[in-house]
Order: C-alpha cells, then sequence, then structure tokens
C-alpha cells in the first residue's frame, strides 16, 4: 500500500537521475541528493525529508511578481508588454523577441519576467525588489531575504539574460533601463526559501488568498493558475498538465510550488499547497525527483486543480 513516505522514498531515488544547476556558479554546490517536501492544508502539515534547508527561489518568483505588477497596473496595461501564451521553448530562449510579434510570450519565461520586474511599482531598485518581498513576507507572515552570494554569483554570469534584456529594450518593451530591470529580476531569483514557505505560497493559490493577509485580485489569481497550468514547468508544461494536471511553478534551483485546489492526502483535507526541494534537474530545467513525487501523488490521490 503506497503512502506519503514510500511515494517520497521511490522519487528521491530519481535523484541520481539529475544534476544540479550549473551555468549559475553557486547553485552548481547544492547536494545532488537533497530532496525535502512539504504538504499544507488549512490546518494540517506533512514534511517529508530535510525540510528546513534553505535554497532560492528563482523562476518561481515570476509567477509573484506577475501578480505584484497586475495588481498595481491592472491586466489590460500588463498585456501590452507581455501576453499569456505558452511557448514551448527553453525558459532563456531568445529566439521569439526577433520575431514580427516579439512581444514576450509570457510572464513565466525570463523574457516575460523580466519586462514584469521593470513595470514593478516603485522608481528605485530597491523599492521594486521590496514591492515583491513585501507581498511574500504577508503571505508567509515572516520576513524574507536575498541570499546575496547566489545573486552576485548569477549577476556575474548573466550574459544570456543581459542579452535578453537589451533586446527588450531595443523592442521598447522594457519601463525602467537595462541595468535596473536586470538587477531587480536577478535579485528577486535569489530570495531564500525552504519548503514549507513554498508550500504556503502554493497554498495561497489553492485557497484564493483566504490563507493570508497578502491583498490580490481574485481575477489575478485566476490567470496566475491558468499561467502555471499552461507555462509554469518550462518546456514540460503541456506534458505536466496532461499527466500531473495541477498549477505548478518551478525553479532551476529545484523547488517546486504545486496547487491542490481541493484533494484528500492522508491527514490533509480540501486546497493543499505543495512544496518541493530537489536540486537535481533534468535538461529541461525541473527537479526530476519532484516531478516523479507530483506525478505519483497525482496518481495515487484524487486531486482536483481548477
Ligand atoms: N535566475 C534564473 C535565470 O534567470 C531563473 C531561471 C529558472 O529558474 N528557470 O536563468
Amino acid at each position: 500500500m503506497e503512502n506519503l513516505q514510500t511515494i517520497f522514498e521511490q522519487a528521491k531515488e530519481l535523484t541520481a537521475k539529475g544534476k544540479a544547476a550549473s551555468y549559475i556558479p553557486a547553485l552548481a554546490q547544492a547536494d545532488p541528493a537533497a530532496f525535502a517536501v512539504s504538504l499544507m492544508s488549512m490546518d494540517y502539515q506533512i514534511e517529508l525529508g530535510d525540510c528546513s534547508k534553505t535554497f532560492t527561489l528563482q523562476s518561481v518568483v515570476k509567477v509573484l511578481s506577475f501578480m505584484v505588477a497586475a495588481n498595481h497596473h491592472g491586466i489590460e496595461e500588463i498585456l501590452k508588454y507581455v501576453d499569456v501564451e505558452p511557448t514551448g521553448d527553453s525558459f532563456n530562449s531568445i529566439v521569439r523577441l526577433e520575431s514580427k510579434n516579439n512581444k514576450p510570450f509570457n510572464p513565466m519565461i525570463n523574457a516575460g519576467a523580466i519586462t514584469i520586474a521593470s513595470l514593478l511599482p516603485g522608481k528605485s531598485m530597491f523599492e521594486k525588489v521590496k514591492s515583491v518581498t513585501q507581498f511574500i513576507e504577508k503571505i508567509l507572515g515572516k520576513q524574507v531575504y536575498i541570499n546575496n552570494e547566489v545573486y552576485l554569483s548569477e549577476y556575474h554570469s548573466a550574459d544570456y539574460n543581459r542579452a535578453i534584456t537589451y533586446i527588450l529594450q531595443a523592442n521598447g518593451f522594457l519601463k525602467s533601463d537595462v541595468e535596473q530591470s536586470l538587477q531587480v529580476y536577478l535579485q528577486l531569483c535569489a530570495i531564500s526559501v525552504n519548503t514549507s514557505d513554498l508550500a504556503k505560497i502554493a497554498l495561497y493559490f489553492a485557497t484564493n488568498g483566504k490563507n493570508s493577509d497578502a491583498v490580490c485580485s481574485k481575477e489575478v489569481i485566476n490567470i496566475s493558475k491558468a499561467l502555471m497550468l499552461t507555462c509554469g514547468m518550462y518546456n514540460f508544461s503541456g506534458k505536466f498538465a496532461a499527466f500531473v494536471g495541477l498549477p505548478a511553478k518551478s525553479g532551476v534551483s529545484g523547488a517546486i510550488i504545486a496547487i491542490v485546489k481541493d484533494g484528500e492526502m492522508e491527514h490533509l483535507k480540501g486546497p493543499i499547497g505543495i512544496g518541493v526541494y530537489g536540486p537535481a534537474i533534468d535538461e529541461v530545467g525541473n527537479s526530476v525527483a519532484g516531478i516523479e513525487f507530483l506525478a505519483k501523488c497525482s496518481k495515487h490521490y484524487d486531486l482536483f486543480c481548477l
């Protein structure tokens, strides 16, 4: 009889099949065998593995910065700068920025997220970053910090993202200059969390914002969930939606949030937030063990997404 613990143990074996991201030097130091999962409902929490480990949000932050920008400007204004269409390309692809329709396809790829970073409320880099950290702090009910080592490590090796940012500026999509847009984006990627924080963020979506004081319009929460379902797992999003069926967002640190609108998993009932950390990632950029864990859970338990 499978239970969460055995599903976790089985998924953990797959860490051997992935590798920690190496294009950001500081992320390459992560222990590829690490694997931890937190699952949270409104009144119960399950922790599997070492859930005290901290790591950076990386692309998971993209959905949160989108929410802050969309709440501030309204969705109609945001759509002038970033679309909500999946690409099927890798997260840092540059190719479509040169096509006739050169607007970034969605806020979950780097081009869209850097554009969103430039649209965040505030004039200075500090204010823009703070608009998102404050939103996250409201959800979590605690302060969050930026891992400066990871930020600087990525900043000094950000040739690809810098190239994307210059093209965005040349095409007129940036609301702040290249350096500020890039720095805001990279600082947000380096926000430090643990799996319990991820589960709480996921529960925020699962409860439509009812698990905390953080304010976000229902329209923006719904669009965010749709974006996660269609574009949240990079160019694996279609398969993940088909075979796992949960809105989710991953990051190259090995982080994943997954949202269960209504489900039953052992003592967890109703809306459930799942937070995963497994730094051994596949060639697309998703935690190998994390994908396996979520796929097995969705097969074994009744989980509803929308
Ligand atoms: N900071 C990373 C980057 O811009 C985030 C990418 C990711 O997590 N997929 O490359």
